[in-house]
């Protein structure tokens, strides 16, 4: 029999704060970790710093917030950045995370002030290094969110361990991980190996503090990642870092809807391409239009979520504009096109969807396990050629072919088109693809997902 000391113990609901950056790749998993925390009795703060960026992260969060009406919401309001720190990089994305950490100094007295006081708080990945000069005064557990790929993790924790000796970055030809294997040049994300960059420099503080924080959680099944979470679990990888959490996101019922559903509705089983570069990845437009015919050459019907610009409120241009004339007419006739936000997940998991070819951001890798859709991997940035590697290794697809960081090749339509039908004719693509979905549900959701268990078991005691 338990104790009655630990009966209240199990029963006390630990008071947690989430603390997402921008976009809607580091949003989307903070609000389904809030859904998750909410579901096993945990009280959640859910910290949302203005002005926001995207109008699909704002309509994310509203109806994420009407939807669970016991989350508290607190709005942080950040400062704009000054000329010169606004000069450093043109991705404004990476602008707003440094807003973000330029102004968290402002977040201490809304962390004091919240009631019952936290047990815990939740950061992302790129605020870490100022959340925790915040949180260790106060004496408030930190916890690290990564939200990319265990992969991503490694290199990102190793990074700090290497990279004096990556200072002349022309001579890598790879990084060894230990208890992992080789990055090599190609997979690394592009401006790591520009040591002076903002996102050199971050990486570096970043890996090296991490072992000031209570534990790192990353969205991840065993399905896709299970040597890579084995080794860090075992601290093959780097010593003396927190306990890592390996959760299972399941997606938010909130974030269906909509239109597309009906045009699937008419299509046959398993026939239907899904393409789409998530939220703040737009390509050039002729690479736009070598895609567009890619895709009416591979004969397939599709649906093609199309971004022209990174920020969608910037984003006034029409389909036709884009695409020219012709080349609408064909695309109209074969598939649909469309420039919203479409719901990912509601999509994906439709019964006519057959493949997706995806840029790899995690968030649609991990979205793609969950439905078991097979993936024609073509990463564009940063994390995503790592992300790739997990796909074609885990058997959830396969890279496309060496096609370049965005902008460097002109990736041809006649081979885009070859490839998507080699992913729709793969059977064995396909059932391995049905096996890691069918894995996965087993676990994630069910009795074998220790990692959120374990974590809240922390909170509690
Ligand atoms: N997403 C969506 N509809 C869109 C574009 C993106 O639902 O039209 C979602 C997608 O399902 C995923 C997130 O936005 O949950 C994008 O995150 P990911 O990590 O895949 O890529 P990123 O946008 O960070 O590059
Ligand atoms: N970018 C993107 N998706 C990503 C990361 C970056 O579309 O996931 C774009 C970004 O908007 C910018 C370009 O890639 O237009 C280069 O951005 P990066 O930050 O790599 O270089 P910088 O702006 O620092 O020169
Ligand atoms: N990252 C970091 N600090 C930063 C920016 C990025 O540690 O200031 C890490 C983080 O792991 C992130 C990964 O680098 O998930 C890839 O960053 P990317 O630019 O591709 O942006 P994301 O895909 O996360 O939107």
């Amino acid at each position: 029999m338990s104790s009655p000391a630990a009966d209240a113990n199990d029963l006390r609901s630990p008071h947690v704060a989430l603390l997402p950056s921008s976009g809607a790749g580091h949003i989307t998993p903070f609000l389904r970790l809030a859904a998750s925390l909410l579901s096993q009795n945990c009280r959640v703060t859910l910290i949302t710093s203005h002005p926001i960026v995207t109008q699909a992260e704002s309509n994310l969060i509203s109806s994420f917030l009407s939807s669970f009406p016991q989350v508290t919401e607190k709005q942080f309001h950040i400062l704009p950045l000054d000329p010169a720190s606004a000069a450093s990089s043109k991705d404004p994305f990476f602008l707003q995370w440094e807003s973000i950490r330029r102004s968290l100094h402002l977040l201490s007295s809304i962390l004091s002030s919240l009631s019952p006081p936290l047990d815990a708080m939740v950061s992302d990945i790129t605020l870490i290094s100022s959340t925790i000069t915040i949180t260790k005064p106060m004496k408030i557990p930190n916890y690290v969110f990564f939200t990319s790929s265990a992969k991503m993790f490694s290199l990102f924790s190793y990074y700090s361990v290497v990279s004096e000796s990556l200072a002349d970055s022309t001579k890598i030809s790879e990084i060894k991980i230990p208890g992992i294997g080789a990055i090599p040049r190609s997979s690394i994300p592009p401006l790591l190996l520009v040591p002076e960059s903002l996102f050199a420099t971050m990486f570096k503080s970043d890996s090296d503090n991490l072992r000031q924080f209570d534990g790192i959680i990353i969205n991840t099944f065993d399905q896709l990642e299970s040597k890579t979470l084995k080794a860090l679990k075992a601290g093959e990888v780097a010593g003396g870092l927190p306990p890592l959490f390996n959760v299972g996101l399941i997606p938010n019922d909130f974030e269906r809807a909509e239109a597309v559903s009906k045009w699937l509705d008419a299509q046959l089983a398993k026939s239907v391409v899904y393409v789409s570069f998530g939220s703040r990845t737009a390509l050039s437009r002729e690479q736009i239009r070598e895609l567009g015919e890619g895709l009416v050459k591979s004969g397939y019907p599709f649906v093609w979520v199309m971004k022209d610009k990174a920020v969608d409120k910037e984003d006034g241009e029409k389909l036709e504009g884009v695409l020219g004339a012709e080349m609408m007419g064909e695309v109209k006739e074969k598939g649909i096109v469309v420039k919203e936000w479409v719901d990912q997940v509601e999509v994906l998991r439709h019964n006519s969807v057959g493949g997706f070819v995806s840029h790899c951001g995690w968030n649609s890798v991990v979205e793609a396990a969950w439905v078991g859709v097979p993936v024609l991997a073509w990463p564009l940035h940063g994390d995503q050629r790592i992300n790739g590697e997990v796909v074609q290794g885990s058997g959830l697809g396969f890279m496309g072919g060496n096609w370049g960081w965005s902008g460097q090749v002109l990736v041809k339509g006649e081979e885009i088109g070859r490839r998507i039908k080699e992913m729709m004719e793969d059977e064995g693509l396909r059932l391995r693809a049905g096996e890691i979905r069918d894995e996965v549900r087993k676990v994630v959701g069910g009795t074998g997902d220790d990692g959120l268990k374990q974590l809240i078991q922390k909170w509690r005691a």
